[in-house]
């Protein structure tokens, strides 16, 4: 009797072991098995590290890149080469941000039908492809970048790093300064001294903080000294009124109206601009950049007020402030995947998102007032087909020896191309001469895209 009791023991303790062991089984199966299916070994998801993410078309539809077992490109070389900071590269120099983040979306994977038909699965991107290669055309091989989106509904237009190389021939790339960094995304991950396109952010504390701005005379007798520092100015501007001070983008002004606001101001100033935030869309991360004030003396504090000094900003982020001063003192979040098919399914479709309000409506009037002003006096409208631009170039000295970077921001006002710009050129010397014809050209390029929606 004893026997057979103990055995009934045994046996249900190894029935109940064995329903634990389904239960766990079954478990894992509902919390573990997409990452089993999308874990990288599984060659029906990935083939050489690279997700099995179906095709990427620009917002008109031309093929960027299909990514159906393993890479396959378009034909057009200048084309591989403007999107290849986009898309990654197929060595993993430059990685695919976006399939990563999307990996979900792309495979659709669900626990009682397994996988998709990965043959029809496409992401299309916000960017234009013509204006993709228009910028790296009129950047012709320089480092920098260029990007260029739409404020009022956030959509990534133009997003270009050079130099690049074409991912059909990665062996391009060798060990000379041409090709220092061209593995980095220099819109989203670098940061660069501004120079004088941070007048915008002084300008926004002067105007709001000092009273009389408007009826203020300046004087600019070419170089001026704080704390027995000389700072020099571009030229001899003699007497300006602010909004002159800005088109003339006079140091001594702006040096000065530094002085004056103090380290407080300027560094509230810089916060309430953004420009220390990192943003973040499509897996995308932006470097942050940031100014220092804190204790320094006042000849520093003036070379902070002119965009020198510690001061660092990154090209994505401020085009997104030129972007708020457009749209009345807030602006859209920047993003670049518009939507993902997944067979018969549409597994995602990026919606607008508004950025919080960093200046009033009033701030942002005045400063485009002055903006205008600039490109109306001293840029030329004719550098803008005409269009109601609003803009500040910067030439921003590096020390060392090295070429000034040059640097032009700025936006559209129309309602066809509600745009912010911004373009980067390391070493290019003056911001207007360099930056000034690449924008010219890609405005066009634009306005071309436009006639033929
Ligand atoms: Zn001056």
């Amino acid at each position: 009797m004893n026997k057979i009791a103990n055995r009934a023991w045994a046996a249900t303790l190894l029935a109940i072991v064995l329903f634990l062991g389904l239960c766990t089984i079954v478990l894992r199966y509902f919390r573990d098995s997409k990452d089993w299916y999308l874990h990288q070994s599984n060659s029906d998801v990935y083939s050489g590290g690279h997700l099995n993410s179906g095709k990427v078309y620009d917002r008109k539809g031309t093929l960027l890149l299909n990514a159906e077992n393993g890479r396959t490109y378009p034909d057009d070389a200048l084309l591989r080469r403007s999107t290849l900071h986009l898309l990654g590269d197929v060595q993993g120099n430059i990685p695919d941000h976006m399939m990563e983040y999307y990996s979900d979306e792309l495979t659709s994977y669900d626990l009682f039908g397994g996988t998709q038909d990965a043959s029809n699965v496409s992401m299309t991107l916000t960017v234009n492809g013509q204006i993709q290669k228009a910028a790296t055309d009129a950047m012709a091989g320089r480092k920098g970048c260029l990007g260029i989106y739409n404020y009022k509904t956030g959509e990534v237009i133009c997003m270009v790093s050079g130099n690049t190389y074409d991912p059909l021939n990665p062996s391009e790339v060798d060990d000379s300064d041409a090709y220092a960094g061209v593995y980095v995304n220099r819109f989203i991950s670098s940061v660069y001294t501004p120079g004088s396109i941070f007048k915008v952010v002084t300008s926004m504390a002067a105007i709001e903080q000092i009273e009389d701005l408007d009826s203020r005379t300046f004087f600019c007798g070419g170089s001026c000294v704080i704390n027995n520092e000389t700072i020099n100015c571009n030229s001899y501007h003699g007497k300006l009124n602010f909004d002159k001070a800005v088109s003339k983008s006079c140091n001594v002004v702006f040096a000065q109206l530094a002085v004056e606001l103090g380290p407080e101001i300027m560094q509230k100033y810089a916060e309430q601009a953004g420009i220390g935030e990192r943003m973040l869309f499509d897996g995308f991360k932006t470097a942050a950049g940031g100014i220092d004030t804190e204790g320094v003396p006042e000849n520093e504090l003036a070379w902070v007020g002119i965009g020198q000094s510690t001061n660092r900003i990154n090209p994505c982020q401020y085009m997104t402030l030129m972007g708020a001063i457009a749209n009345g003192g807030v602006a859209a979040k920047p993003y670049v995947v518009s939507k993902i098919r997944c067979g018969q399914e549409e597994t995602y479709r990026a919606a607008t998102t508004m950025g919080d309000r960093i200046m009033t409506e009033e701030l942002a009037a005045r400063l485009d007032q002055a903006l205008h002003g600039a490109v109306v006096e001293s840029y030329g409208e004719w550098n803008f087909s005409g269009l109601y631009v609003g803009a500040k170039t910067g030439t921003a000295q590096r020390g060392g020896g090295l070429a000034a970077n040059s640097l032009l921001t700025g936006y559209i006002k129309d309602e066809a191309m509600p745009y912010a710009f911004i373009v980067v050129i390391e070493g290019g010397g003056s911001g207007g001469r360099t930056c000034l014809p690449i924008m010219r050209q890609v405005i066009n390029a634009c306005l071309v895209a436009k006639d033929m929606e």
